[in-house]
Formats: C-alpha cells, structure tokens, sequence
C-alpha cells in the first residue's frame, strides 16, 4: 500500500517526481488526468497534502476539503463539462480504491456525446 509519503504515486506526483498531464494547481490542490480514463474526460483532483481516503478525514479536514470540492465545478466547466459529470472517490478496500491518497474521480463527456454508465 502507498500509504507513506515518500512512496506515495500521488503524493510523487504532487512534487513532481513522476509526470502527469495537469489540469491545474494551487496551492493546496493539483488536478490532472487519469493515466487509464475510463470516459472521455476524466481527471482526478487531489488534496496536496496526504489524506489516505475520506476515512482519514474529520472536520479538521473542512477548509481543504471545501477547497477541492469547490473547485470541481470550475474544472469540469474549463474541461468541457459544463452539461453534466460524475464525480467518484473511492474509499479502502472495500470501497475499491486502489491509489491511497485520496483523489476525487471527474468524468464525463464533453457535450454528452457519450452517456456515462453508473456501474464501476
Ligand atoms: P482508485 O481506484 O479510485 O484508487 O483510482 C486510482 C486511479 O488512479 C485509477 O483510475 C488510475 O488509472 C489512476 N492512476 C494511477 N496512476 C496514475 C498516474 N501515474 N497518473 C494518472 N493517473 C493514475
Ligand atoms: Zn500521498
């Protein structure tokens, strides 16, 4: 499991130690796309900081937590999907995550061409 932060991929990724093809970045997130999109956009937007899952998560958590989540809008508009998306994130084993940073899955079609499927 890449649960500590020199191994980490995302937390890699965040420093840049491993590439990725950025959809954005600030201070306290980064977005980029996933390397095996399973729809035509699909990009993932991470906490810079390592957070295992939203189990690893409290309300101590609110300020950054508000800060991903109130940007997902604003980047899947700059993406294309201003008519609609999905946003995804998995939680543990159980909840099929397999990165063990958390990271919040956008996907969707640009201009709905391809209508998302809700099974994973
Ligand atoms: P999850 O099952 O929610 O943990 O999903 C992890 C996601 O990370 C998958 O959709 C992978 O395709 C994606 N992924 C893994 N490694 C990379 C990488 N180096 N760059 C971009 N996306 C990645
Ligand atoms: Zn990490």
């Amino acid at each position: 499991m890449s649960g500590d932060i020199h191994s980490c991929i995302f937390c890699r990724i965040v420093r840049g130690e491993i590439p990725s093809r950025k959809v954005y970045e600030d201070e306290h997130i980064l977005a980029f796309h996933d390397i095996n999109p399973a729809s035509p956009v699909h990009f993932l937007m991470v906490p810079k900081r390592h957070l295992v899952n939203l189990l690893d998560a409290d309300l101590s958590h609110q300020a950054l937590l508000g800060h991903l989540f109130g940007s997902v809008g604003k980047l899947a508009r700059q993406e294309g999907l201003g008519d609609g998306f999905r946003v995804i994130v998995n939680n543990g084993k159980s909840g099929g995550q397999e990165v063990y940073h958390l990271h919040v899955h956008v996907r969707g079609s640009p201009g709905g061409a391809v209508r998302e499927t809700v099974a994973e």
